[in-house]
């Protein structure tokens, strides 16, 4: 199909053949024509990427009213990036449209010199909640006259708590008007909004619901917690030319993250919450750019980057709230494109696996870390491509030939080859030199269960008895998991399953990682009362009847084995790779 069959006007598909688009994505050959031609609401279940700016941008330019003076349109959207990027889609689209003004609301940027352009004669607005209500309340924008209300990521709206904004906004709007919402997924507060305020609506769904893009290969690793930063270098220098983001749970991880691949010289960056918004605008100016080879960003502070070529997605550790995986990983394979996303799975949170293919009704398939001699082996040929590709500046050259020839006389030509690639490639072969396997082997992970319950009772390196629980102020798992993290500086994601009682809990950890609260939290006090921590030797199931525990012995404990050498070696700086990755 192409755009002329759809029934777009001449103006329009001027400026979409301007922009480059040949043929309709799957969402915009089913949908623009309905929203063309009926008079009803729709909802869209796509992810961002599949093309649904176009599927309702070109039908809403299309039944503006150029001659009437109002505002005729307005699209919801949850962050100021999402926001900018529609209207700025919008705008295109319009290019040969008479008459057609978009402007963008957003908080964060001067109120006053929006009301301006209001002023002038919007007839689209493109707006994120708040600020949105923000101009109601000062009378600047006005609804009565909207035909066209588009809720654009409604999940996400909804997941960063804009429901009553999103309730009260659409009061403000007539009940004539369509609404138009899109989804990435369905939870039931969308399906709530649109049983609320939408009648018989048309669906059109992208792919399955609640699924993300076909095109994205979904992997998985196992390494312990300690071996993350390490996974994710290696997987960066398995793929030159790679660009990606690496999602973190938690601020703190997503600077440390960033900070280390920097400091291993890498051109990396960190988008969380703790950066000003122009903070934040730089660093995505620079990834939007590609400036940056990686970006390191928690779920809130990435939400709605929508950047093309994207080609990796890794998770660090998995979202707290699955379905953000899918929003995560919707950030690569946009505009038909392909990707790849990996998620680096610690053994005691292996069981989060099956949760993540339930939500995108696809198996995830395990694949191995790659060992050093698969990375050297991959950089060493790309960089005999780039060698062999690369233009040589002759003019430039030319006063230098015949000295550089005067020099390298005595060298074979096998030689200088060897010598030429050792240049940029000896530090690589030496940082990965002592390199071993960081796979957990996955026999070794028993499924189905966390892996850390005692069917016998006895002793368990992989459990660990602590007696603090609610009475000493802990509401919920999250918060004592907190807390233990907090003082003993291991890492959350080395934690399993908890068991959190009243004066007493039991939390599954990894290998070696049992000892080391050991020794950092025995001694340590709450209230005034010692804190205890010990490997359990209770079964874990028989604890309902909230008898006190006693630790038993701290037997079991077995070295953190491996892995220094490894570390040191991984862990050399790696500059000149540095030096490549600018040029590219
Ligand atoms: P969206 O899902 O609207 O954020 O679109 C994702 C990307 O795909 C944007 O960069 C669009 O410009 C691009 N795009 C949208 N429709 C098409 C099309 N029919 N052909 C090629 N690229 C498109």
């Amino acid at each position: 199909m192409t755009f002329n069959e759809l029934g777009l006007s001449s103006d329009i598909l001027k400026a979409v053949s301007e922009i480059g688009f040949e043929t309709p994505s799957e969402i915009q050959e089913k949908s623009i024509p309905v929203l063309l031609g009926d008079d009803r609401d729709y909802i869209g279940l796509a992810q961002t990427g599949t093309g649904k700016t176009a599927a309702f941008g070109l039908p809403m330019i299309e039944q503006i009213d150029t001659d009437y003076r109002a505002i005729q349109a307005l699209v919801l959207c949850p962050t100021r990036e999402l926001c900018l990027q529609i209207a700025k889609e919008l705008k295109a689209y319009s290019k040969y449209s008479k008459g057609i003004k978009v402007v963008a609301v957003y908080g964060g940027a001067n109120i006053s010199e929006q009301i301006r352009d209001i002023k002038k004669g919007a007839n689209i607005i493109v707006g994120t909640p708040g600020r949105t209500i923000d101009l109601i309340n000062r009378k600047a924008l006005n609804f009565d006259s909207v035909s066209k209300l588009v809720l654009d990521e409604a999940d996400e709206m909804l997941n960063m708590g804009f429901k009553e904004d999103i309730d009260e906004i659409l009061k403000s709007t007539p009940p004539f008007k369509n609404t138009w919402l899109f989804s990435a997924t369905m939870p039931k507060e969308v399906e709530k909004i649109a049983s609320n305020y939408m009648e018989n609506p048309f669906k059109v769904t992208v792919g399955t619901k609640n699924s993300s893009a076909k095109n994205i290969d979904h992997r998985f690793c196992l390494v312990h917690g300690r071996d993350k930063y390490y996974a994710l270098r290696r997987f960066i220098d398995y793929a030159p030319g790679m660009f990606g983001i690496t999602f973190t749970r938690t601020r703190r991880e997503a600077k440390e993250v960033a900070e280390k691949l920097m400091n291993d010289g890498y051109n990396a960056d960190a988008l969380h919450g703790d950066l000003s918004q122009a903070q934040r605008d730089t660093v995505m100016n620079k990834f939007r750019k590609k400036n940056l080879q990686v970006l390191v960003a928690t779920d809130v502070a990435a939400r709605g980057i929508d950047v093309d070529d994207v080609t990796h997605v890794f998770h660090y550790d998995l979202p707290d709230d699955i379905e953000s995986y899918t929003h995560r990983s919707g950030r690569t394979a946009r505009a038909g494109k392909s990707g790849v996303s990996i998620a680096l799975i610690s053994p005691a949170k292996s069981s989060r696996i099956r949760l993540v293919e339930k939500q995108i009704g696809k198996k995830l398939e395990l694949i191995k870390v790659p060992s050093g001699n698969d990375i050297c082996g991959i950089q060493l040929m790309n960089l005999i491509q780039n060698v062999k590709e690369v233009e040589v500046n002759e003019k430039g050259i030319a006063p230098f030939v015949a000295q550089i020839h005067e020099n390298l006389t005595d060298f074979s030509k096998e030689e200088l080859i060897e010598k030429f690639v050792s240049v940029e490639f000896n530090r690589f072969l030496k940082s990965y030199a002592k390199a071993g396997d960081i796979n957990v082997d996955p026999s070794k992970v028993k499924k189905g269960k966390d892996r850390e319950r005692t069917s016998s009772g006895r002793p368990s390196a992989n459990r660990v008895f602590i007696n603090v629980g609610k009475m000493d102020g802990f509401e919920n798992k999250g918060q004592l998991l907190g807390f233990v993290c907090n003082q003993s500086g291991i890492n959350g994601d080395s934690v399993g399953k908890i068991d959190l009682f009243d004066s007493f809990s039991f939390m599954g950890v990894d290998e070696g990682i049992g000892e080391k609260l050991i020794n950092a939290m025995n001694g340590k006090n709450i209230e005034n009362r010692d804190i205890r921590v010990e490997f359990s030797n209770e079964k874990p199931r028989g604890e309902r009847g909230g008898r006190r525990r006693s630790g038993g012995n701290s037997g079991g404990g077995r070295r953190n084995s491996g892995g220094g050498s490894r570390r040191r070696s991984e862990g050399g700086g790696n500059r000149n790779f540095k030096e490549r990755r600018k040029r590219r």
